[in-house]
């Protein structure tokens, strides 16, 4: 008979000044806002990016931005809700672009593996490239970073991405692809954003992107409550753990984790178009 050991109860990592968190979903985390604003800020998190991924869930991250100084927010319906994107939707989402909380269109992107585990309840992969060419439309006319979400469809992604026009950034939210695509997609000038199962142990090929990457094309996000980094993977996410990550990716590039941190830092306003006091 196995007994289960009990999940150890995440705590942040040594406190790094000048952190960021470039995608996490603060209204899925469970407790107050505030505290979750306030615990990451103990833990050294500058500026954390919320991600809306249906139309409620956006509204709930402009409120949020609104709320607090240091919160952005990104505004767009999921792939796998593709579906929602009705004309109702589209002139909101149209409207919470122009909105100067709202930093990045997204998350949008494609998702293949609900369609295979739940169709019934998922977009079909056309509606899905239709919502995403949108999206990319909206981030142009916006003058916004598109922010995706790529789910078991690098394929289609990057030819989706290469036949629309480009808009003044990509990020790919929760980088999970193959040394090969995250190649193509530095050279084609992308923003990989990491996520904390870059510190997983097999995940040796991500941290070899984390590696060779151009430290101006790089994020790290929590995407909380999931994807809890290493030494607490399963356990309940939120962004104060932010910097078992920015950790990581200090290591494999054999970098001050401070340093790291104030790089990222500046990628974050770049990107996000975000000014400091
Ligand atoms: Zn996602
Ligand atoms: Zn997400």
């Amino acid at each position: 008979m196995s007994k289960k050991k009990p999940r150890p109860i995440p705590v942040p990592a040594q406190f790094i000044p000048g952190l960021i968190d470039a995608h996490t979903h603060l209204a899925s985390c469970g407790g107050d806002l505030a505290g979750l604003v306030e615990r990451a800020k103990e833990a050294g998190v500058e500026k954390l990016c919320t991600v809306g991924d249906g139309l409620a869930e956006a509204e709930l991250a402009l409120e949020a931005a609104q709320q607090f100084g240091n919160v952005f927010a990104a505004c767009a319906i999921h792939p796998t809700k593709a579906h929602q994107l009705d004309e109702a939707a589209r002139a909101r989402l149209t409207e919470m672009a122009a909105d100067p909380n709202c930093v990045a269109i997204g998350e949008t992107g494609l998702d293949t593996y609900w369609i295979t585990h739940d169709p019934e309840n998922t977009a079909a992969l056309d509606v899905q490239e239709e919502a995403l060419c949108w999206h990319v439309d909206l981030a142009i006319s916006a003058d916004k970073p598109l922010m995706i979400h790529n789910r078991e469809a690098d394929a289609d992604l990057m030819r989706v991405l290469a036949d629309a026009p480009a808009p003044k950034d990509t990020i790919l939210h929760c980088f999970s692809s193959p040394l090969e695509m995250a190649k193509e997609a530095l050279d084609r000038g992308y923003v990989l954003s990491f996520a904390g199962n870059v510190t997983f142990k097999r995940n040796e090929e991500l941290r070899e992107a984390a590696r060779i990457a151009p430290i101006s094309q790089i994020l790290i996000e929590t995407d909380a409550p999931y994807m809890t980094p290493e030494p607490f993977r399963g356990s309940r996410n939120e962004p104060s753990l932010i910097g078992h990550t920015a950790l990581c990716i200090a290591e494999v590039r054999g970098m001050a984790v401070e340093d790291v941190a104030a790089a990222l830092n500046e990628n974050f306003d770049r990107v996000y178009g975000v000014t400091n006091p």
